[in-house]
């Protein structure tokens, strides 16, 4: 069992990583827990990669450098961060007559007075070719995740799947990796348009195979992926293809868990929330793509403000006399500013 902390805040995705920083600078003592390996929520984990153009300060940043500044922002009073851990419990009980949670891990136990949770999604993992003993491939060229494009330099990809990160990685493998082929089970997209185009525009030029009712049967090879099988579900015609790689992107399952079963208001897998961030259980917040209120977006950026104004609150109700404003980081001593 660990020490009690003011707040333990589960998920190190940017809403966590933000709340991190909020809850150093209210001088709240503080603990992450996530069930990645990695800090950075589903921009590490998702699309590394990937351009986004939606957060304030930024015209354009990438996914891991945004992830990279939040850590170094966000982590700056150097809190405990529990990586690779699934929160698997709560414990209710009570310190000097005011709640404890004790949030219990796959490995350990973490008493705190308040819980931030800003889960996201979930704990979630990619959703899985559906072939019999498809786990065998996995570092032998299956990779249902690309987190560093050079590692296709020079091979021939099969892309299966239909939506957004199947066709982003179509457009960001070009001229990169030797040959792509790609494959969707119908010739309905759930991409961005602007993507879908593009795809096609290199598949009328060549430069790329976009096969729609095509679907991988079988993948083959001694000690890598050698060859893949594909049908047509329409047709029912099989070819066998040369490949170094497959990049299934067929979503994510993700779910609460455990979290679920915690007496949380839950509307549609999301915990309700108030416009203070307050769950329906006094001490227990939540912040992030997790949360759900009338006209709630799923962005990083309400992320960011929800993890805000949660952390202030927290800091008035962990000591009723401290203000819920925090004053403003510009004038604060805290930062070597002087008019504190
Ligand atoms: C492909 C893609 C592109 C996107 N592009 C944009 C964009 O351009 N602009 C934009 O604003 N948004 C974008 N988003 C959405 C954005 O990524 C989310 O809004 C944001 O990640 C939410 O942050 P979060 O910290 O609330 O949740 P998450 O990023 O999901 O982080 C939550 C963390 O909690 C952890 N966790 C969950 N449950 C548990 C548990 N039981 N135990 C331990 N840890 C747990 C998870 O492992 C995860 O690391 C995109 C999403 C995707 C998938």
């Amino acid at each position: 069992m660990q020490e009690a902390k003011d707040i333990t805040i589960i998920g190190a995705g940017p809403t966590g990583l933000f709340a991190a920083f909020y809850a150093g600078m209210r001088g709240a003592s503080h603990r992450l827990i996530d069930n990645l390996d990695q800090v950075g929520g589903q921009l590490t984990a998702l699309y590394p990669e990937k351009y986004i153009f939606d957060v304030a300060g930024f015209p354009k940043i990438l996914a891991k450098d945004l992830v990279k500044a939040l850590a170094e922002q966000g982590l700056q009073w150097k809190p405990p961060v529990h990586l690779a851990e699934k929160v698997v419990g709560l414990r209710r009980g009570e310190e000097n007559g005011k709640p404890l949670f004790t949030i219990v891990t796959d490995k350990d136990e973490y008493p705190g007075r308040t819980v931030l949770i800003a889960g996201g999604i979930g704990a979630f993992t990619p959703r899985k070719l559906p072939l019999k003993d498809v786990d065998q491939w996995n570092d032998k060229g299956l990779h249902d995740r690309v987190l560093n494009p050079k590692a296709f330099a020079g091979k021939r990809i099969l892309i299966v799947g239909g939506g957004d990160s199947a066709f982003d990685w179509a457009v960001n493998l070009q001229g990169i990796a030797k040959s792509i082929v790609m494959i969707h089970r119908r010739d309905g997209f759930r991409a961005h348009q602007a993507t879908v185009d593009q795809v096609q525009a290199f598949a009328a030029a060549g430069k790329m195979e976009l096969r729609t009712f095509w679907e991988l049967k079988e993948i083959g090879g001694s000690s890598r992926i050698e060859r893949v099988t594909i049908f047509n579900n329409k047709t029912k015609a099989e070819e066998t293809l040369a490949m170094d790689c497959v990049i299934p992107q067929l979503g994510f399952i993700s779910s609460l868990g455990a979290i679920a079963d915690w007496g949380l208001e839950i509307e549609k897998g999301d915990i309700k929330v108030t416009q203070t961030m307050e769950t329906n259980i006094p001490g227990i917040y939540a912040a992030g793509d997790i949360t759900t209120y009338p006209g709630k977006l799923k962005l990083i950026a309400t992320g960011f403000s929800e993890a805000c104004i949660a952390v202030n609150q927290i800091a008035h109700f962990l000591n009723p006399a401290a203000k819920v404003m925090p004053g403003h980081s510009s004038n604060m001593a805290l930062f070597g500013q002087k008019d504190d």
